[in-house]
């Protein structure tokens, strides 16, 4: 049955990272009043919410709390424990639900899942012992990559494997973890998809965007992708494939990579995402506004770019010499500042982005690469 959420009610948001932050605004924006649970102090979203629960995502009193107080949660991330999802099940709708939730979180889960609908993935075998890893390298071949199965991001918990003798050694810090052996995919581009999914099922995808990562981190973003018109739509119906096998509501992000002609699904994230950031400009509704449409029931939002343009994330490393300086940055006519509010600027850290428009994906990217070295 649907649940509508109208604005002036409250939503509960789990995490109180950027995509929190970014979420809670555009709630804000149409009228809701926002929780956030998180166990950080002054976390990025605390500072636009109109309550902080700080709490450990393990604490179930805390998780009630949100409940009682919200009529729908949802999620910036999720790595949450499954007895806090199921607590916040017994009093709030969740969406989306703990069932995709736990598909996507979990790496093995969600091969599994895509494989077993038949979503194209990279030859994949789970990994619990050095035996297993020693098997995998000799069925898959190298290189090969090794992912832990969860909390993984940004790179973090995953080696590559470039030879077969290198096994014991890669394996050491896996040991005790499930884990995910990957064949190689020696891609032409990495794309991603983000399409959101109403509680009636509807489904409405933004154009696909093209990602480029430094260190494996997400670097820089541009859309349009500049591909074919019928890989665009291959790629949109691949999402919205998805999006109906795991009865999702909410956005979901679907990375991809593309060899050849080809889609591979890297990973899926049931949440807006790094690469759609620049929604915020560049597009008729942004991610954040559309997640939280479908979360509560409101009409989906046009999903069309209205500019080219392309994003560009900063990295706690631009600290290095001192505070970055943003009025260079923001000299360059058609160059937006995001910053999360956050103090300490550790190598890796997400601490910002810049989005640029302009009238082609290129000049854009020109542009907002101009602008960070300007920093
Ligand atoms: P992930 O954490 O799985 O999103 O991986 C981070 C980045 O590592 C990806 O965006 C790719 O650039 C690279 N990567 C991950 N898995 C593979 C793979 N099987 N083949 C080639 N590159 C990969």
């Amino acid at each position: 049955m649907d649940h509508i959420v109208l604005p002036g009610a409250t939503l509960g948001i789990l995490g109180g990272g950027q995509l929190g932050r970014m979420g809670a605004i555009a709630a804000r924006r149409l009228g809701y009043r926002v929780h956030v649970l998180d166990p950080e102090p002054d976390c990025p979203a605390a500072q636009v919410a109109d309550e902080h629960i700080q709490a450990p995502y393990s604490d179930l009193d805390a998780a009630r709390r949100l409940a009682i107080g919200v009529r729908v949660v949802t999620f910036e991330f999720e790595n949450v424990p499954a007895a806090t999802l199921a607590e916040l099940e017994k009093h709030v709708p969740v969406r989306p639900s703990a069932h995709a939730l736990e598909i996507c979180r979990h790496r093995v889960r969600e091969k599994q899942f895509l494989a077993s609908h038949g979503f194209p993935v990279a030859p994949f075998r789970v990994i619990a012992s050095l035996e297993d890893l020693e098997r995998g390298l000799a069925e898959l071949g190298v290189p090969a990559i090794l992912k832990t199965a969860e909390f993984g991001y940004d790179g973090k918990g995953q080696r590559r494997i470039a030879h077969a003798d290198e096994a014991a050694l890669a394996f050491a810090p896996f040991a005790g973890h499930t884990a995910v052996l990957e064949a190689f995919v020696p891609f032409d581009a990495e794309l991603s998809v983000i399409g959101a999914r109403a509680q009636g099922g509807e489904f409405r995808a933004f154009p696909v965007l093209r990602n480029a990562h430094a260190r494996h981190i997400l670097d820089v973003t541009r859309a349009p992708a500049g591909i074919a018109p019928a890989l665009e739509a291959r790629a949109r119906e691949l999402a919205r494939g998805i999006a109906a096998a795991l009865d999702l509501i909410g956005l979901l992000t679907v990375e991809l990579f593309l060899v050849g002609d080809d889609l591979v699904v890297n990973e899926l994230a049931p949440r807006p995402h790094n690469s759609g950031h620049g929604t915020i400009e560049a597009a008729a509704t942004d991610q954040f506004e559309q997640h939280l449409r479908a979360v509560c029931g409101l009409p989906l939002g046009q999903t069309e770019l209205l500019r080219p343009f392309a994003m560009a994330n900063l990295l706690g490393d631009l600290w290095e010499r001192g505070e970055p300086n943003w009025q260079a940055a923001l000299r360059e006519p058609g160059v937006r500042l995001h910053l999360y509010g956050k103090k300490e600027p550790r190598p890796g850290r997400k601490m910002g982005h810049l989005t640029a428009l302009a009238q082609s994906a290129d000049a854009a990217e020109a542009l907002v690469r101009r602008a960070r070295s300007a920093l």
